[in-house]
């Protein structure tokens, strides 16, 4: 199934949709067509450009608050499938509570990582400064982006340059023609 990219009026990448609700966002005149794909859309009375990245006319606050509910997919890709602590790739990746829910900690972007199987079981019930451990970096709410590529089976190369620069990585994009 071909999927759309959608811009918000500021570029910014908000999301992605499926061609229908595209063209009818761009039908009633509250997106514009920014990149279009050769083929045509045909009806039964008319053919329309085939969308294949739309901008909205008109901006949408997004409030960065918006809380995304945490998936192991989506918290594995943030953090590059690799465990926090020790870097590795390889082995069971699980999730790892940096304060601890039996100490108050949340299941937050801020407060929820990926740990390898063993840094999880050294840590334990632990805070990070009782089991002598350390994060590189602290964990935040991944950017819009991340989920386009997770909701994206693969980043159409049309897409690409609309997505850089707004924290898509280009090692993890496949593209495709
Ligand atoms: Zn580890």
């Amino acid at each position: 199934m071909q999927q759309v990219l959608v811009l918000n009026a500021s570029y910014e990448p908000l999301n992605v949709t499926s061609v229908r609700r595209a063209h009818v966002l761009v039908f009633k005149g509250k997106a514009e067509v920014i990149e279009e794909l050769e083929r045509p859309l045909t009806s039964a009375s008319s053919t329309f450009p085939w969308p294949h990245v739309i901008r909205l006319v008109t901006y949408v606050r997004v409030p960065r608050a918006v809380k995304r509910k945490i998936s192991r997919r989506a918290l594995f890709a943030r953090d590059g499938w690799r465990c926090v602590y020790c870097g590795t790739a390889s082995g069971r990746l699980t999730l790892d509570h940096v304060v601890p829910r039996s100490r108050g900690g949340d299941s937050v972007w801020e407060n929820v990582v990926t740990s390898c199987a063993p840094c999880n079981l050294r840590k334990g019930d632990r805070l990070l400064a009782e089991a002598k451990m350390e994060l590189r970096s602290p964990p935040r709410p991944p950017a819009p982006v991340l989920f386009i590529s997770l909701a994206a089976q693969t980043i159409p190369r049309g897409w690409q340059p609309y997505l850089h620069g707004f924290g898509g990585s280009s090692a993890t994009a496949t593209a495709t023609a």
